[in-house]
């Protein structure tokens, strides 16, 4: 069953079964309250009567005519249950049963079609027995009224329901619009494959509005990431169009004049030798870049920086013959991550700081603002103000014509960030053109991972 068809069922049964219990709630009570009335009153009459009986002289016959309820009876009922005395005015009534009652009653009788109050009280006849004198009226006043009770609770009934069952449509076109909406556009998401938004009314922010609110910001979110994904794509094939251009260029020269000219040989093989180093860093740093951003898969523990630094730098002075100082703030220096990760965090600053400078480097290790943290810091031809903030973005570099010459393809800062950010870290750059650099990891304490 569709959503529309049962919330409007579901809305309409409901009130009519509230509507139901309200409304045989008020007819019983009417009922009850009504019945028990008109049996007190006759109860009184009966009393009155039977008084009259004991204190006037007058013939029980001359003085009960003047009693008799309207469309009732009045009877004096022996101990036999015979009526020694009968004052009736309708026919019908004659034909109930006679009976001898030691006690006062009061209660309701069907005779024939109709329904009638009884009364009876047990006084002393003339002859000194004990007899009932019986008095019965009528209820069909009260009939009447509980008929025309019914006839408005009914209507009231279908009244309010109708009313209901049209709100209830409505109801369900303003919840089922939007998400009808929502639907047509992931349709057309899917059919076309483009993100779309779907339209929303400003004036309403309910909980409808926010769903499709949420569902625009995941659009977008999407959307961004197929758009990254893309220029992702393209800049790694650009980037390895460059060297693949070059070894195919070289080796062209190599097949032509390879055997015949020596000095074309040496220079073919070393272009091409340095081209393939160069193609498996990169598809190294892509191939780290392609996993999820949430995948680092950081092996959690308690690192001592000071020696890892040290570490680090004294396998880089080995490896390129620089300078590098460790600058300790303190013997020792505990934080929370994945060594090798952090190292190669490390590798890439440095190699940076390698490439953008020519004099010594400085590794300073310490804490900041109360949290363990390394900077490295050069002395070369820093990073334009303007371009500080897009030196994180994947194949960013300030100078492309020289960062080839320095062997640089834009990846390292981005993921030196994305390990930082694994670990819950900070990364800050403060730069001076032509003076210095100096880039910062922030990360968690030692004793924040016990
Ligand atoms: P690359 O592999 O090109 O070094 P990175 O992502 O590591 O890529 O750096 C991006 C760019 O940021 C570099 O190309 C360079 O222009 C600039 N940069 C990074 N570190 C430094 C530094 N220490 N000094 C000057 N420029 C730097």
């Amino acid at each position: 069953m569709r959503i529309r068809n049962k919330i409007h069922l579901f809305s309409t049964i409901f009130l009519f079964i509230i509507l139901l219990l309200i409304n045989s709630t008020i007819y019983y009570l009417f009922n009850k309250v009504t019945t028990e009335g008109e049996l007190d009153r006759l109860t009184n009459q009966t009393e009155t009567v039977a008084a009259a009986l004991k204190e006037e002289q007058i013939d029980p016959r001359t003085l009960l005519p003047a009693f008799i309820p309207s469309d009732g009876m009045i009877r004096i009922i022996n101990q036999d249950s015979k009526a020694v005395l009968t004052q009736v005015k309708t026919d019908e009534l004659q034909k109930s049963e006679a009976k001898f009652q030691s006690s006062q009653s009061a209660d309701i009788r069907e005779i024939g079609v109709a329904s009638y109050a009884v009364v009876s009280i047990p006084i002393i006849w003339k002859n000194g027995e004990v007899v009932t004198l019986e008095v019965t009226e009528s209820l069909a006043g009260v009939q009447a009224n509980l008929e025309i009770l019914r006839t408005i609770l009914l209507l009231a009934t279908l009244l309010a329901i109708l009313p209901a069952f049209l709100s209830a449509r409505v109801l369900s076109e303003l919840i089922l619009r939007p998400i009808e909406r929502l639907t047509a556009t992931m349709e057309e998401i899917q059919r076309k494959k483009t993100f779309k938004h779907i339209e929303l009314e400003d004036q309403s922010k309910d909980e409808l509005h926010k769903m499709g609110t949420t569902f625009n910001n995941m659009v977008d979110i999407l959307k961004e990431n197929s758009e990254k994904q893309q220029s992702f794509v393209s800049n790694a094939s650009h980037e390895l169009r460059t060297p693949l251009t070059i070894i195919e260029s070289y080796s062209s020269l190599l097949k032509r004049w390879g055997t015949k000219k020596p000095e074309v040989f040496d220079e073919s093989v070393e272009a091409i030798h340095s081209e393939a180093i160069r193609m498996g860093n990169l598809t190294e740093q892509l191939l780290m870049l392609a996993r999820n951003e949430n995948d680092w898969d950081i092996d959690w523990k308690m690192i001592e920086l000071v020696g890892l630094c040290e570490e680090v730098a004294k396998s880089f002075r080995q490896a390129y013959n620089r300078k590098v100082n460790v600058v300790r703030e303190l013997p020792e220096v505990s934080a929370a991550g994945d060594e090798q990760k952090l190292k190669q965090v490390l590798f890439i600053l440095l190699d940076n700081a390698k490439k953008f400078s020519n004099r010594e480097i400085d590794v300073i290790v310490g804490y900041d603002q109360g949290q363990p943290a390394i900077t490295v810091k050069d002395y070369g031809i820093g990073i334009p103000k303007e371009d500080i903030a897009k030196v994180f973005d994947r194949f960013f570099r300030v100078d492309k014509a020289r960062s080839r010459k320095t062997g640089g393809s834009g990846l390292g800062l981005s993921i030196a960030k994305e390990i930082i950010d694994a670990h819950e870290g900070i990364i800050a750059i403060d730069s001076e053109e032509g003076n210095s650099t100096s880039i910062k990891i922030q990360l968690k304490k030692g004793n924040d991972f016990i």
